[in-house]
């Protein structure tokens, strides 16, 4: 059974598990290390555990941790999958089943929401010609209240001056904010980077090998912190209204999907991983389903982003205080409640379950 327990402690010891459960498997292993290092100096890789034979025509995609420290979900189910259901399973001719385990291992390994350049990852893959440049109109105005610059202070009335500025500017300003992404303040939080991410550099390199030449691709990307506790809603890059996202609705079920659409109830990201896969496989019917489980309130999870941002760039690594931020950045995240991990678990391997029966065993 799944459980609680598929949760690893941290990133050295999550992509150990990922890989000696995928070596355990008739599966391919490879990966791929990026320029920074973790914590100890150990060395940060992406992985990818590949079933099935080259050059498929249909592929399903699980990927965890392109926001870091959002990666504890993703991996735990990527080990409950190895562990438990994928014994034995031969994917049918033409097709193939890629698992990748930590997208952003910096952030994963550092407990960070974003990679070694500050970079949030899903507002950092442009599409060629857009320009790492530009911030919502409103972020200079919360920026104050979002990157103070010094180390955090204990008591700071974080929830009391967010308040204000809602009421002040709005909630929508401070959602823009955060939904947007900004490419002006490189120390701030939804700092899209200011060129192409190590992580963008290496699935632009590995990903051709394993889905080029293929017409579908079903890719369940995990994150947290956004939605209700213990839930979760698919976010795809399809407008409402259109075939492919009432196939997606249909499939993964009409109260999960969400579609985007222009009244801005879910609205297009800039720099989002998604909309740049689609346009990297022109030829593919390529979906990214970004599945959010939800964790804690938004003003739980913008302050203990805005706490350990704080404490990462302007305290010392080994202060009690940048400790104590990165604990509870990880709590909103990850939380170590154990209802909490064994349901999301038990929802994630039925969502990869579903993933797989679309794209994969369906004509
Ligand atoms: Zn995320």
């Amino acid at each position: 059974m799944s459980d609680a327990s598929s949760f690893s402690p941290d990133y050295v010891a999550a992509r150990a598990r990922f890989r000696s459960s995928a070596m355990a498997l008739d599966c391919r292993l490879d990966a791929y290390a990026i320029d920074a290092k973790g914590p100890q100096g150990e060395e940060l890789t992406i992985d990818f555990a590949v079933f099935g034979q080259p050059d498929p025509r249909r592929v399903v995609i699980v990927s965890s941790g392109l926001h870091g420290v959002e990666g504890y979900l993703g991996s735990a189910v990527q080990a409950a999958l190895l562990e438990e259901r994928l014994g034995g399973f031969i994917p049918p001719n033409d097709t193939a089943l890629v698992l990748i385990h930590g997208l952003n291992p910096y952030g994963f390994a550092w407990t960070r929401r974003v990679n070694e350049d500050n970079a949030d990852l899903n507002r950092n893959f442009l599409l060629p010609g857009e320009e790492y440049r530009g911030a919502p109109e409103k972020y200079a105005l919360l920026d104050p209240l979002l990157n103070p610059p010094s180390p955090p202070m204990s008591l700071e009335p974080f929830l009391i001056k967010a308040v204000w500025n809602i009421a002040r500017h709005g909630l929508p300003a401070l959602k823009d904010a955060v939904a947007g992404g900004q490419f002006e303040f490189p120390r701030g939080l939804f700092f899209g980077g200011s060129g192409p991410s190590a992580t963008m550099k290496v699935l632009d390199q590995v990903l051709p090998t394993l889905v080029g030449q293929a017409d579908r691709v079903i890719h369940v990307d995990f994150h947290t912190g956004l939605g209700k506790s213990g839930e979760y809603k698919l976010l795809v890059d399809r407008a409402a209204g259109t075939p492919e996202a009432a196939w997606l609705a249909q499939r993964f079920g009409a109260d999960r999907v969400q579609p985007w659409s222009s009244d801005g109830v879910s609205y297009k990201i800039r720099g989002g991983m998604g909309a740049w896969l689609q346009h990297r496989f022109p030829r593919a019917s390529y979906d990214v389903l970004t599945a959010e489980f939800g964790t804690y309130g938004i003003l739980r999870i913008i302050g203990s982003l805005r706490t350990e941002n704080q404490a990462h760039q302007w305290g010392g690594m080994k202060d009690p205080a940048t400790e104590r931020a990165k604990r509870k950045l990880r709590e909103a995240f990850s939380p170590s409640d154990s209802a909490w991990r064994q349901k999301t678990v038990d929802l994630g391997l039925k969502l990869v379950e579903q993933a797989i029966e679309a794209g994969m065993l369906t004509a």
